[in-house]
């Protein structure tokens, strides 16, 4: 679904991405983790295009997003995107947030749209709000309306960057919850995340970065049970 071979990628002179290589088969789970400021945001942002690259090749269900052609709109419409800020439109109420996207950009005709958003928000169960603005709602709230905005476009991969990390303790669940169910029906997913016991539960495979390198890229219980770098096993100590 997702194949990225040796992409690198440079702010200005400061190159952020090295060489970094992987695949994300249909149906996987991928954690990405490793320090603050080791390209994982940057990583993410580059499959859906949101940050151009300038060596390498990404491709995501069949489309060479480095292929000029491209309509990246249409792709990122197919991928849904999930950040640490909710980023829901304030002004909008929770039922407008997910429709908008749908008729603007899929040309869904209104009905539908509304209907496929009260369903979505049943799913992460907030069908009683739709008609309140994100500014109502708790930031687990916020992030679950996020994560039914994106499936409302039927995506065909969930990118999730730090989803839970701006939320106070006791919404992390709620949150991790919704993606577990998601991960449990077979949705190809790729989780920026610190949150090590989702990635016990759920994950297929766990990479880690660190200066913007692929340093490991194994399966979950080989990277759990026995890291294969010293700055692997580090950064596990200091999270576990
Ligand atoms: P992470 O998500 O792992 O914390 P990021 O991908 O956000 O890492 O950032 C990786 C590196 O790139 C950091 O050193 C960061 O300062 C730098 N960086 C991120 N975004 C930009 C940008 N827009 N311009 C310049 N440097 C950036
Ligand atoms: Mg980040």
């Amino acid at each position: 679904m997702i194949t990225l071979k040796n992409v690198s990628k440079w702010y200005g002179h400061f190159q952020v991405l090295t060489d970094c290589s992987t695949e994300v088969k249909k149906g996987e789970v991928v954690v990405v983790c490793g320090p603050s400021g080791s390209g994982k945001s940057t990583l993410i942002k580059t499959v859906n295009g949101l940050e151009p690259i300038q060596q390498g090749e990404i491709e995501v269900n069949g489309t060479l997003l480095t292929n000029k052609k491209t309509n990246l709109a249409q792709l990122r419409a197919k991928v849904g995107m999930v950040f640490q800020h909710f980023e829901l439109f304030p002004h909008l109420s929770i039922l407008e947030n997910l429709t908008l996207a749908q008729v603007k950009v899929l040309k869904r005709n209104k009905d539908a749209a509304r209907e496929k958003g009260q369903k979505l928000l049943a799913r992460v169960g907030l069908s009683t709000h739709a008609n309140k603005y994100p500014g109502q709602l708790s930031g687990g709230q916020q992030q679950r309306v996020a994560i039914a905005r994106a499936l409302c476009m039927d995506p065909v991969a969930m990118l999730f960057d730090e989803p839970t990390s701006a939320l106070d303790p006791e919404m992390i669940n709620e949150v991790l919850d919704v993606m577990v169910e998601l991960a449990n029906e077979g949705m190809t997913m790729m989780v920026v995340t610190h949150e090590m016991g989702f990635a016990r539960k759920v994950a297929n495979r766990v990479i880690f970065m660190d200066e913007g390198k692929i340093v490991e890229d194994t399966p979950k219980d080989a990277f759990f049970n026995n890291p294969k770098s010293d700055r692997a096993k580090d950064f596990l100590a200091k999270i576990l």
